[in-house]
């Protein structure tokens, strides 16, 4: 339970106990008014169930403990009004994760988006920080995609995407998080992971060079290629935002070196001479 509704349960469940201990020693209806409010309070911390539970507590405590107890209409609109406030707020807030949810993802691939990523990776990097683990980057483009768009369509292109999507998830672990970074770029967040982030990406770069991609009906195919760039956090970087600069820096080097190609920054102590290897 989040901090909020720890404090919400408790203070009801106070003032819950100290009203149903002024009904029995003073048998006085008028407390049962803060039984009710206490019922719709529920409601919109705990939503219908909670709605529900504080309302049957107050009809019993009336029942049981005054010898006036409000009439049923006073319980049945006691019922309704938590009820539905109750109902009306679960149902809102659902919608509101949904919709959190759907920020969060990209449309075409299913893959994380953007947002999600920056949020993530500076997570994942807190979380290095605090175990003294390391954290690998591996930023992704397909090689060439632009003539493969021009010869094509874009319709296409986006199946391919959407394929590559599934290619690169297959290949790590559940615990990785693949995203796509815009366009035709990729990244995979690589958590607890030095070293073999290089071996993670390799596997990347064989499975999508080794995947047949029909282009027509009549069973033609083509494959394409991905050049990758790995760096480190915090033997290449200094924080989550250099990190992707670091292994921008390595896939450019991909590039240049000829591409279908993992390419991983290596820093030469902690000065800024930093030299990159494949
Ligand atoms: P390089 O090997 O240097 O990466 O060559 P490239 O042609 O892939 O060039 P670049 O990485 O700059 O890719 C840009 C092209 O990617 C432009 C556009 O045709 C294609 N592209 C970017 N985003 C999308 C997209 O959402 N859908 C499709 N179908 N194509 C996209
Ligand atoms: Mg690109
Ligand atoms: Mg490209």
């Amino acid at each position: 339970m989040k901090k909020d509704k720890i404090f919400a349960f408790s203070t009801l469940m106070l003032i819950s106990l100290a009203t149903v201990i002024a009904m029995a020693m003073t048998h006085n209806h008028n407390y049962w008014y803060l039984l009710e409010a206490v019922a719709i309070v529920s409601a919109l911390f705990f939503y219908l169930p909670g709605a529900l539970i504080a309302a049957v507590i107050a009809v019993i405590a009336g029942l049981v403990l005054l010898p006036a107890p409000p009439d049923y209409v006073t319980y049945i609109r006691l019922l309704l009004i938590s009820g539905l406030i109750g109902w009306f707020v679960g149902r809102e807030q659902n919608s509101r994760k949904q919709l959190e949810r759907l920020l969060m993802v990209d449309r075409l691939t299913g893959l994380h988006n953007y947002s999600y990523f920056i949020d993530r990776l500076e997570e994942e990097r807190r979380r290095a920080d605090r175990f003294g683990s390391k954290l690998s980057l591996a930023m992704i483009d397909i090689d060439h995609f632009k003539p493969f768009n021009d010869k094509y369509g874009h319709r296409l292109g986006n199946e391919f995407l959407i394929k590559l999507a599934k290619v690169l998830s297959k290949q790590v672990r559940t615990v990785d998080i693949v995203c796509r970074y815009g366009g035709e770029e990729f990244a995979v967040i690589l958590p607890n992971t030095g070293k073999k982030a290089q071996d993670v990406a390799e596997r990347m770069r064989m499975a999508v060079a080794a995947t047949d991609f029909p282009v027509n009906k009549d069973g033609k195919v083509e494959r394409k290629t991905i050049s990758i760039g790995v760096a480190t956090y915090p033997t290449d970087a200094e924080d989550d935002l250099q990190l992707i600069d670091r292994a921008d820096e390595a896939l450019y080097i991909a590039k240049e070196s000829g591409r279908n190609l993992v390419i991983v920054y290596q820093s030469q102590g902690k000065d800024d001479n930093v030299s990159l290897t494949k």
